[in-house]
């Protein structure tokens, strides 16, 4: 399925594609760091840390397998948090007039990250106030629900050619220029 060239579209940069990736980054960081501190048995504590950040790479590599071939940013430097590029090494492209039947199916396993931390920040400090964990949860809760859909809807969705049939992106306003569908990277 050939996507075609939209050169009214921006193109981004490695190091833009790479700073764009960095508050789901961070994020991660974030919350594995709540989950080792909320769990009282050490060594369990760092299994659920290890594992959160294990989902939030497979949640980032199934975007790429099963959204992003059939974005119009497949394969292009116009997808701001690069996915697009790395999922043409990955996947066959898609027909990007399915790419909103298939946004849930990308995007739904990520959305557990943003909530499992903090629920169980909010157990542990029940138990037994610590101002780490008070500073960690914070700063989870700024960055996941603040800075990143704030980035998201300002960089990347404005943008987007594929804002329409977008379930994320319609409900902003239309674009001006050019872009593409943010990845969770931004979401
Ligand atoms: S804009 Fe989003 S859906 Fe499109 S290629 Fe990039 S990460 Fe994938």
């Amino acid at each position: 399925m050939s996507h075609d060239p939209c050169p009214e579209f921006p193109e981004y940069s490695t190091a833009s594609s790479s700073l764009d990736n960095l508050p789901f980054v961070l994020m991660l960081v974030l919350g594995a760091g709540m989950l080792r501190l909320s769990i009282t048995d050490s060594a369990a504590g760092w299994i659920w840390a290890g594992l959160y950040v294990l989902a939030g790479a497979l949640g980032v590599l199934n975007v790429m397998l099963r959204l992003c071939p059939y974005c119009p940013s497949y394969g292009k430097r116009s997808c701001p948090c690069g996915y697009g590029v790395i999922a043409a090494k990955l996947h066959r492209a898609g027909d990007p007039s399915a790419f909103s039947g298939r946004f849930r199916g990308g995007i739904l396993p990520l959305v557990p990250l943003w909530f499992i931390p903090p629920i169980a920040a909010l157990v542990a400090l029940y138990d037994s106030f610590s101002r780490v964990l008070v500073i960690l949860l914070a700063a989870f809760l700024l960055v996941g629900f603040v800075i990143i859909p704030v980035l998201s809807h300002q960089h990347g969705c404005k943008q987007c050619p594929q804002r329409e049939a977008c379930p994320w992106a319609g409900r902003t306003k239309p674009p001006v220029g050019g872009g593409a569908v943010e990845g969770p990277g931004n979401v």
